[in-house]
């Protein structure tokens, strides 16, 4: 069999990977490439593979950069099946939904590409099969897959895919993305399984995370100290999971009284869905503290907390002149209300930015990272002079000490290793820490290199 290796390579984002076995070929995963907007250019570049001949898809998780070309991929013909978990489905349709507007919004004041529309992503989801956690399937001759939880985000999984390869069994499992430890609202990462092929992200395989007990006196303080000056509050919030754990993490501090109850917004209607999905799958979480005693016996709501669905609702916040905290989407700024109310405060000294969520290259999020004192939204010049803090304990990705844990896995270690998702660096940094550690052989993929297994 072979395993070419066509996204999530030399870059954070756009993961597919395709797996040709001797009875068929098995997409994994069809993500989108994510640069200083939402789309960039490279996402309409050929897949460099036929998608007719594809004869599966597996997704292992809803985020865009795993699952944001699949509209384009049946588009352009493919006509199989396309497995996943129910919650993935749920939340890859809100996220692919959101994805149309943006680029309908980017395409009209920019001019960026529309790689598809309602319509391709309508198609795309009738091809989709619902699989739960820990059923073997079938996908199509002599080869077998198996979702397992990522506890990455709800619903996201590591897969096992079994192959028969001439009459022998070969096993390889796709780490799609590692969850943090400790994650309050997610059940832990599962434990891996034997396999002969690992392919694991390296997103964060080189550093090590702030414990996720940080992460509510963090956020506290830094609540705190921009209310205390008057200032106004703005987290971009990856729309799930983030914005979920974040409104948790909020609903934890508010009863318990370490931040006072000043107004806070949920701007995003993606956000806003999600996490009512994330109430209809709450089988799929699993909590570290009950449900709030109080009057709504809610995870992610409180009494101070205006969910504005509609741009009518939105505007509210643009009268309100208090003290605030805005979580708005997207997370790497790249589009998304948060850039509206970024053009208003981010200029403030006041006021403060929040990150609580990896920011990949040449996003507007990274270049503030990075210390820019200017940056540019919709073309307008704007000061940088909004405090900034990171929390790294909001991650949803695992960090070097939890990879090398999944890589570990049973104890049977992996013949060969393969490190995907993460910057070059980084991935020669988890590679070499990976070989002295556990003395695994380990590969580090060009884009579109093939691999005989
Ligand atoms: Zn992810």
């Amino acid at each position: 069999m072979r395993l070419t290796f066509y996204g999530a390579v030399e870059s954070v984002t756009g993961s597919c990977f395709l797996l040709e076995t001797p009875k068929g070929k098995l997409l994994i995963d069809c993500g989108m490439h994510q640069g200083e907007r939402m789309c960039s250019k490279v996402n309409l570049e050929p897949f460099g593979f036929q998608p007719e001949h594809i004869d599966a898809v597996i997704v292992t998780h809803a985020h865009f950069d795993h699952t944001g070309r699949l509209p384009d991929l049946v588009k352009q013909g493919y006509n199989g099946k396309i497995f996943m978990t129910p919650p993935t489905k749920g939340l890859m349709e809100l996220v692919l939904e959101d994805s149309v507007h943006v680029m309908a919004e980017n395409a009209k004041k920019c001019g960026d590409p529309v790689v598809y529309e309602k319509q391709d992503l309508h198609n795309m989801l009738e091809a989709v099969v619902t699989v739960p956690y820990h059923h073997v399937t079938a996908v199509f001759e002599g080869v077998t897959v198996e979702f397992f939880d990522a506890g990455h985000i709800l619903g996201s999984s590591f897969v096992r895919v079994v192959v028969d390869d001439a009459g022998e069994s070969k096993t390889l499992i796709f780490s799609g993305d590692i969850g943090n430890d400790d994650v309050p609202i997610l059940p832990d990462t599962e434990v891996r399984p034997a396999a002969d092929y690992v392919i694991c992200e390296a997103t964060y395989g080189a550093k090590e995370h702030e414990k996720a007990a940080v992460r509510e006196p963090m956020l506290a303080n830094f609540v705190k100290k921009v209310i205390g000056r008057n200032g106004t509050l703005i987290i971009p919030a990856f729309s799930v999971e983030r914005t979920q754990e974040l409104l948790f993490a909020l609903d934890q501090l508010l009863q318990r009284g370490e931040i006072p109850s000043i107004p806070m917004y949920l701007d995003s209607p993606l956000a806003i869905r999600a996490t009512e999905l994330y109430r209809f799958f709450s089988d799929y979480l699993s909590f570290d503290h009950p449900a709030a005693p109080g009057k709504d016996g809610d995870w992610f709501r409180f009494p101070s907390l205006t969910e504005t669905l509609t741009v009518d609702a939105s505007k509210v916040i643009n009268d309100d002149n208090r003290p605030k905290v805005i979580i708005a989407g997207n997370g790497m700024m790249t589009g998304g209300r948060v850039l509206h109310h970024m053009a208003r405060y981010i200029s403030d000294a006041k006021s403060g930015l929040l990150i609580i969520g990896y920011q990949a290259d040449h996003t507007l999020g990274r270049k503030i990272q990075n210390g820019a004192t200017q940056i540019n939204i919709y073309g307008e010049p704007h000061q940088v002079r909004a405090e900034l803090l990171t929390i790294d304990a909001f991650s949803a990705h695992g960090d070097q000490k939890k990879l090398t844990t999944f890589v570990r896995g049973n104890g049977a270690l992996p013949k060969q290793v393969f490190l995907v998702h993460g910057e070059g660096p980084t991935k020669d940094a988890f590679a070499t820490h990976l070989r002295a550690s556990l003395g695994v052989e380990v590969q580090i993929p060009h884009v579109m290199q093939t691999y005989e297994l």
